[in-house]
């Protein structure tokens, strides 16, 4: 028998330990000039003239984004656009996160966009992040957008031109590129690596980077590990995020000594993972993946479905239970269907806690690793060797209790009056989670009457889709949680909104429409889409009683990184779930709401030919 009124206090107490006054305010950004820069995974850059020349489209970013927008472009017929980003290739994320062990959350078979077009089979269900990598480059050749890619190359300002109706970007590498349109499709969602605001951090006179800029060079091995540099070290690791979940075993598979600093305990579920059968694979009838990824969505928000095609610790962890409705047209009993989440939810932790006594020896360390908080809290992790790492003689858990370490110095990492002196300090710290397009790219974009749209969005995200912004005419974000559509899987979210800003971008060409800004009228009637259906993204009550993390702009509702909108940052996403959202954007396009909700400007003869 669960006793709930003991485990709702253990949630507060513990919840209570990790509660900071500063906030996001704990953490150091990493800035220009230092490692956020530094491209780790390239010799040099490679030499070019500057480019200066018109195209219809710019696309800044060359993450899935990105490329998802250009592949939706290529198929539209819109074949002039510019797809530039600071790193060497394509990939995004999956460029820039190379540390060993990484690897998708989500299954292969949902997760990698355009599997059936591309023919291609994941080797495993939860496919290795080089895999990843090297299938988004498989994407960029077979649509021909290397052609059209610049890299290497950081973009410094991007302002419109109102006289000529363009967009002129420029960037380090003395280019001017003049566009009708732009994609921003720079992350932002979690992008910007940052780093804990530990005492003496720079002190450290050993070797230190963040996960998304694993230095191999010092490691040995590979994104599917193989340390073997680090056979002689001694290595600490703070961060039991996703990230640091899966270098984790890694690192102590081939260190001398690990010692992981844990602040929080993560929900570390089964991951079962496997090679995919071909057979299987081969069986698949035409549109499967369509179907399988709406299946995965539908059990992520409770719509029922009448067969759970996929089926893994996603779906369990997280898969609520399906709102019954009654029979007879009357309205469902919210409360009780509050009350059976909950005993779902509890359910799920119980399972979750019970599997750390299963697989860790020593019942101290066992203990220290229990999480003691709702599924929701933060995003829940999947291993089948983390847990068991924790039984090696050279593995410390250093359970800082919430706390974190309290200072490094130039030899290691304190925690309570000791210090552990170390030859590797990795930070798997995480990102500054849904900042603004400029943020996350490092530039600012100037919109109308000079205004930028750090300004535009000072106090809240202002926008109409989570697209498209008033006073910024012809841009188009790309991109989750910004008052768009939320799922765990943000590329079901990032190709829908690609095939809708290529169409629409079509149409614009095609009708002649040269400039369209919506109005702050379309802006407003969004935000209050936003305000009215905040609590069906998450509960916003219970998220903001959960243990701090990004979620819950780290327990810390006052202020929200840059927006400062006083919101947790599922409250400004779309709350009534990716498949209303996919239907709310074919309406603006079929209808040409755009024509009402926007200004326009009319070029007298076409411009798409
Ligand atoms: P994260 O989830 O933000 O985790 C950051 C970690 O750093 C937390 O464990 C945090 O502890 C810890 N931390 C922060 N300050 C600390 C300090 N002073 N001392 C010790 N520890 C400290 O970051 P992440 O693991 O990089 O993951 C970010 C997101 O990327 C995930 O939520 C997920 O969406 C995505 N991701 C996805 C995959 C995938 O397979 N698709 C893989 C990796 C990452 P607290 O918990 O106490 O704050």
């Amino acid at each position: 028998m669960i006793d709930k009124e003991a485990i709702a206090k253990k949630y507060a107490d513990e919840r209570a330990k990790r509660i900071r006054d500063e906030g996001t305010g704990q953490y150091v950004a990493m800035e220009i000039g230092s490692q956020m820069e530094a491209d780790p995974f390239v010799d040099g850059v490679a030499e070019r003239d500057p480019i200066t020349k018109d195209t219809d489209v710019a696309i800044v970013g060359a993450g899935w984004s990105g490329m998802l927008a250009a592949v939706r472009l290529r198929k539209e017929g819109v074949d002039d656009f510019t797809v530039i980003d600071k790193a060497a290739d394509f990939g995004g994320t999956w460029y820039w996160n190379r540390y060993p062990g990484i690897a998708c959350d989500c299954e292969a078979y949902v997760y990698l966009p355009l599997l059936e077009e591309m023919g291609y089979m994941p080797s495993m269900r939860y496919t290795p992040g080089d895999e990843i990598l090297d299938y988004a480059r498989e994407v960029g050749r077979r649509f021909d957008l290397y052609s059209n890619a610049v890299f290497q190359t950081v973009v410094k300002t991007i302002t419109w031109n109102e006289d000529a109706l363009r967009w002129i970007v420029t960037t380090d590498r003395g280019d001017e590129i003049r566009s009708r349109y732009l994609i921003l499709g720079t992350g932002g969602v979690l992008h910007r690596p940052k780093l804990p605001g530990i005492p003496g951090l720079e002190s450290f006179e050993g070797h230190w980077f963040h996960s998304s800029r694993w230095d191999f060079d010092y490691t040995g091995g590979n994104s599917r590990g193989n340390l073997d540099k680090l056979h002689d070290k001694r290595v600490a690791l703070l961060g039991t995020g996703p990230t640091g979940l899966q270098c984790f075993p890694h690192i102590a598979n081939s260190a001398a000594e690990t010692f992981l600093f844990q602040r929080t305990p993560m929900i570390v579920g089964p991951r079962d993972n496997g090679e995919t059968d071909p057979q299987w694979f081969e069986g698949q009838e035409p549109g499967w993946h369509k179907r399988r990824s709406d299946n995965f969505e539908a059990q992520m928000i409770g719509v029922p479905v009448e067969e759970k095609i996929v089926t893994d610790e996603w779906t369990r962890v997280w898969g609520i239970p399906p709102l019954e409705m009654p029979a007879d047209g009357s309205a469902p009993d919210m409360a009780a269907y509050m009350a059976e989440i909950e005993d779902y939810d509890l359910a799920q932790m119980e399972r979750i806690r019970a599997r750390v006594d299963e697989l860790v020896d020593d019942p101290e360390v066992a203990e220290s690793l229990k999480p003691w908080y709702a599924t929701h809290c933060k995003r829940p992790s999947f291993h089948d060797e983390y847990l068991q790492s924790f039984n090696k003689p050279s593995v410390h858990l250093i359970d800082t209790k919430g706390r974190g370490p309290d200072q490094i110095t130039s030899k290691g990492v304190v925690f309570d009056g000791k210090e552990y002196e170390v030859d590797l300090i990795v930070y798997a710290t995480g990102f500054e989670a849904a900042v603004s397009p400029g943020r996350s790219g490092g530039f600012d974009v100037t919109g109308c009457g000079g205004r930028t749209l750090a300004d535009a969005w000072a106090r809240r995200v202002r926008t109409v889709h989570g697209i498209q912004t008033s006073g910024f005419p012809n841009m188009f974000v790309i991109g989750g949680l910004r008052q768009a559509a939320v799922s765990v899987n943000l590329l079901y979210v990032y190709d829908e909104q690609a095939k809708h800003v290529a169409n629409n971008i079509k149409q614009l060409m095609d009708d002649g429409i040269t400039k369209l800004d919506v109005t702050e009228a379309a802006v407003q009637e969004w935000c209050d889409i936003m305000d009215a259906n905040m609590d069906l993204v998450f509960n916003a009550e219970q998220v903001r009683l959960c243990t701090p993390s990004y979620f819950n702009n780290e327990g810390n509702f006052d202020t929200h990184g840059e927006f400062k909108n006083g919101r947790p940052i599922w409250a400004d996403a779309y709350g009534l779930g990716p498949f209303q959202y996919s239907e709310v954007l074919a309406k603006w396009r079929d209808d040409k709401e755009y024509e009402t909700k926007a200004e326009i400007v009319r070029d007298s003869e076409s411009v798409s030919s």
